[in-house]
């Protein structure tokens, strides 16, 4: 991954303007205009808040999800700016020439096109749509080999490995171990039958988008992480390990062969997260003002995750492990189940039940290109759809 120095003005292409991590990216440019500027930003649904943020950061391209909204928004922002639509709105402003980073806030599969566009342009691109690092790794690391642009993580736990790690070489590490707040139902002897939309986005310790609230519940987000941290990290799955910790301070450790560890420890507000990838390889003063203090934290308590309880981690080791297009169909999936949970089409036990009936029945092809990754989504969503009239009748 090449690493560029420079202490310019970061000009930033945005992909998800209104989401949690798209809201806290704009606190950070707001905070700090002398190191930050929206040169472009891609929003979806939500024009109204798409429009406030037009008007605030004053971005040279927009893109929106519905050809639709560039109408209202022209009537209500500032004549200037250029508009695009749709996918490949999405990736006119992955690959904007303005911006030298790309931030991939959007949630679900749909960041998989703009990741590769802005790569394929040499951008510094910063994730934190883990959806794409799952469904399509191996092309991500060609692209980065053939094209000369880079990933920097922004999800917390591979900011804490990639702290630790530091450019190790993989034979060092004995195990990356991620941690997990272990969600809602950690202790909670619930019948998962019965749990509603609103208890499981009742998250302990974050504040974030519904769906990776739902995949927090189910514990698929740690299974999403693990195969992310395997693409980010070229560990292999038996030495990347899952730890639950409900106070969320520590984010990731690694273990290296000769026994030490070093863990990364910091307050849990994203904006740290984002920050860092934004910056790296430089570090800047903590915009977010958020800081440990020792002093209150009475324990850092840890234990091992329930497999069985929460059946979504194995079903992401497994895979992770089977490769190919396994990991695409699991992200699909998932995104479909979580989808008709939130609708109340579904019960919350059966998100893991579609997503391993799916995978079952799924003939996995290698990755070598978008066309395969993008069949195989589309595959996994129709097939989802199938099962859930299986698990309806069940
Ligand atoms: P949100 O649901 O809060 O935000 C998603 C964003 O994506 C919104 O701006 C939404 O726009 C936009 N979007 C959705 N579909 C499209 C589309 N087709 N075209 C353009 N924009 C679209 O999600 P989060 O911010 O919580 O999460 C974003 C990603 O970051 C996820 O992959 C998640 O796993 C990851 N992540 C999030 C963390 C968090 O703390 N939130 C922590 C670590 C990782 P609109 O609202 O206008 O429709
Ligand atoms: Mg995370």
């Amino acid at each position: 991954m090449s690493q560029i120095q420079t202490n310019k003005i970061k000009k930033i292409s945005l992909l998800g303007g209104t989401g949690s991590i798209g809201k806290q990216t704009l606190d950070l440019i707001r905070k700090a205009p002398n190191q930050y500027k929206l040169s472009a930003v891609a929003f979806g649904s939500n024009v109204s808040e798409a429009v406030q943020i037009i008007n605030e950061f004053n971005p040279q391209l927009v893109s929106f999800k519905e050809a639709d909204s560039i109408n209202y928004a022209r009537e209500a922002c500032i004549k200037s700016i250029q508009y695009v639509h749709g996918e490949s709105g999405l990736c006119e402003v992955a690959k904007f020439a303005e911006a030298d980073t790309v931030l991939v806030a959007v949630v679900g599969a749909v960041g998989l096109e703009p990741t590769l566009e802005a790569l394929k342009h040499a951008k510094r691109v910063v994730v934190a749509n883990k959806e794409t690092l799952v469904a399509a790794g191996d092309l991500i690391k060609e692209y980065i080999l053939k094209y000369g642009g880079s990933i920097i993580p922004a999800d917390s736990e591979h900011v804490a490995l990639h702290q630790c790690l530091e450019a190790k070489s993989s034979d060092q590490v004995r195990n990356l171990i991620l941690t997990a707040s272990g969600g809602p139902f950690r202790n909670s002897d619930l019948d998962f039958s019965k749990i509603t939309p609103e208890q499981a986005l009742n998250h302990p310790t974050w504040s974030m988008g519904a769906k990776i609230t739902i995949d927090c519940a189910t514990l698929m987000n740690k299974g999403l992480e693990v195969i992310e941290a395997e693409r980010l990290f070229g560990i292999d799955y038996d030495r990347i390990q899952v730890l639950v910790h409900p106070q969320s301070l520590i984010h990731g450790l690694v273990e290296f062969v000769d026994g030490n560890i070093l863990a990364q420890l910091g307050p849990n507000d994203m904006r740290l997260a984002i920050q860092y990838g934004l910056n790296y390889p430089t570090r800047s003063e903590n915009l977010s003002k958020k800081f440990l203090n020792f002093k209150e934290i009475r324990k850092l308590e840890f234990e091992e995750p329930d497999f069985v309880k929460f059946p979504c981690l194995r079903l992401a080791y497994e895979a992770g492990r089977a490769g190919k297009t396994y990991p695409a169909v699991l992200g699909a999936v998932d995104e479909v189940a979580v989808e008709l949970f939130l609708k109340g089409e579904i019960r919350f036990s059966d998100i893991p039940q579609i997503i391993d009936l799916t995978l079952q029945n799924h003939h996995a092809k290698h990755t070598d290109s978008l066309e395969t990754i993008r069949a195989a989504d589309a595959w996994a969503r129709k097939e989802a759809l199938a099962q859930l009239e299986r698990v309806k009748t069940a």
